[in-house]
């Protein structure tokens, strides 16, 4: 395959060019002259910008290919194709810096956790030359896999450095997934993707339609990440919990950790996560402006991967270039509710990814071969604040309740409750498990999940199980395991910011990220990073 360019000068773009699943490298040539109606000598040079495939047809999977071609006359080719909706001219993917650092610093910024969100921040900051200063209450990435560890292999919960908290955020432990629906005008997605191979992430993340890292290649690259802060003059703080805010008439100016330690600034961004449940309540009672919003409930599902690569690439299962299949399903159900696949992790595991004592939640993650035997995804049901009414904080009182009582119905150590598919549509507790050896550690308790979720979502599930059986032959046979309950879909607020992205009524406090409700994703809290981290760079300039 044509080899890669991190920063591609202006060509021609053409998208939509598609190819069988078993073409020669030589097609790929042959089928832009064809396209651009062109002579081989004057092609240039072309790269891949993305390329995806079209599974519809299991029968003829074809190769989607957007490629970035640089021909011998630019101009006559694109006057030509000027009627071809597949042809024009590549826009500037590069990243530019909207300022750099003064001689001297009015003050260094501020920034409040080191998940996908501030880590983005605090790299375009530091590149900008803004010295900041982040600070993360859990520990550095290696000590966090220790205690997450223990958890999942002791049943020993560390609160404070866990699978949402510590070095590299929630995603850390994660599938790696590293797309998202986002409008992205200002292509900062490119930006998080290159920073993410420079600090060692696979090149192809960088053109795959649907890039995955998984964890263990994560681990390496945050460290280079905080790495490459330090070197610019940045600084990562761990074991630093901010409880409170220093506020002088409505701005912001400064932050106090637990150990009692202040830190003056005018500039704090506020990349929490949506686990942060101790700091939402003290934005709470400082009267930072947030509101309720929409989040999703349910459980994990998993099945052999095995089934979903047969339902969904029939003869080419197991294609090298395809990997291992993933889903995306949606049911709107009879209730009004509707019902989808979530965070789906192809040959991964599901993992426990409580933050709190005596509650249990799941997740899923991977490794980047995604070749352990189970798929799983969150199977969730979308609730809005209508079904936790009270003060803004309501979600997370809604959340905590369900996450208890899942704890209680896992009989304790942390240990999930689950139930065969086939029992939980006929309403019978399950005793035994069939095929399917269930991936949660510290391990499953086999019961009736009926009582776990509201009633509303329960009966949505009920419904839709059988509906995505119509698209997945096999998605609700009767050992397929659902395990519960996952419950940090998203953040169940908004911490509301205006147009110069500061909050509503406190100034120089910058939300961003998932826990303030701008971002559902690592790839979309590292775009949110660079957006904020552009807004701070650019007012502490105006403050100089
Ligand atoms: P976070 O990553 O949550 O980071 C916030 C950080 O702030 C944390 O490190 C926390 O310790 C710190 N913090 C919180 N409060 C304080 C405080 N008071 N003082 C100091 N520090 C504080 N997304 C994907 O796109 N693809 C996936 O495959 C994927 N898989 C996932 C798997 C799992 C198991 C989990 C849990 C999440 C997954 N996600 C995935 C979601 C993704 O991880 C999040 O969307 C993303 O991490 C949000 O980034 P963030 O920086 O906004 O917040």
């Amino acid at each position: 395959l044509p080899r890669l360019r991190l920063n591609p000068t202006l060509m021609i773009r053409l998208t939509e060019l598609r190819l069988p699943l078993e073409h020669s490298p030589e097609a790929l040539t042959t089928a832009i002259l064809e396209k651009l109606g062109i002579a081989a000598t004057d092609l240039i040079d072309f790269t891949i910008f993305k390329r995806g495939y079209d599974a519809r047809k299991r029968t003829a999977i074809r190769l989607v290919y957007t490629l970035e071609v640089q021909v011998a006359n630019e101009a006559a080719v694109l006057s030509r194709c000027s009627h071809d909706p597949q042809v024009s001219l590549s826009p500037d993917t590069r990243y530019h810096f909207v300022t750099q650092a003064p001689k001297e610093l009015p003050h260094r910024p501020l920034i409040i956790g080191f998940g996908p969100c501030g880590i983005m921040a605090g790299l375009v900051l530091a590149q900008m030359g803004f010295q900041p200063i982040i600070l993360e209450r859990g520990k550095k990435v290696r000590e966090r896999t220790k205690d997450t560890w223990g958890l999942w292999r002791k049943s020993v919960l560390n609160p404070e450095s866990n699978v949402q908290f510590g070095e590299g955020g929630a995603g850390t432990f994660s599938d790696g997934k590293l797309y998202s629906q986002i409008k992205d005008p200002k292509h900062y997605g490119r930006k998080v993707l290159t920073e993410f191979v420079k600090a060692g992430a696979p090149e192809e993340i960088l053109y795959v339609s649907k890039p995955h890292i998984g964890t263990f290649r994560l681990v390496k690259m945050v460290e280079n990440m905080r790495a490459q802060i330090e070197a610019l003059g940045g600084e990562v703080r761990f074991q630093r919990q901010v409880t409170d805010l220093l506020i002088e008439q409505g701005q912001v100016r400064g932050v106090m950790l637990a150990n009692g330690e202040q830190l003056r600034s005018d500039h704090v961004i506020l990349a929490l996560g949506h686990s942060a449940r101790d700091t939402f309540k003290m934005l709470f009672e400082r009267k930072v402006f947030m509101e309720a919003k929409p989040f999703s409930i349910g459980f994990r599902i998993e099945h052999p991967q095995t089934l979903i690569d047969q339902a969904r690439f029939g003869q080419q299962a197991g294609h090298e270039l395809l990997g291992a299949a993933d889903y995306k399903l949606v049911h709107h159900a009879n209730n009004g509710r509707s019902v989808y696949s979530f965070c789906m992790c192809p040959g991964g595991q599901v993992v426990a990814a409580t933050s709190e004592e005596n509650r249990v939640v799941t997740n899923g993650m991977s490794q980047y071969s995604r070749a352990e035997r189970n798929a799983n995804a969150g199977i969730v049901v979308g609730i809005s604040p209508e079904d936790y009414p009270g003060t803004v904080l309501a979600g997370l009182d809604f959340q905590r309740h369900w996450e208890s009582h899942a704890f209680e119905l896992g009989e304790g150590s942390y240990r999930a409750p689950a139930q065969l598919v086939g029992d939980f549509l006929k309403g019978i507790p399950s005793k035994q498990l069939g095929q399917i050896e269930p991936s949660y550690q510290p391990g499953v308790q086999l019961t009736d999940l009926t009582t776990s979720l509201p009633a509303y979502a329960i009966t949505a599930i009920r419904e839709a199980l059988p509906a995505f059986e119509r698209q997945i032959k096999g998605f609700s046979r009767y050992d397929a395991v659902l395990t519960g309950v996952e419950t940090r879909t998203s953040s169940p607020l908004r911490i509301t910011r205006g147009e110069d992205l500061q909050s509503l009524n406190l100034q120089g406090l910058y939300p961003a990220g998932e826990g303030a409700g701008y971002a559902g994703g690592i790839l979309s809290a590292g775009v949110d990073g660079v957006r904020v981290a552009e807004a701070v760079a650019l007012s502490l300039n105006a403050v100089n």
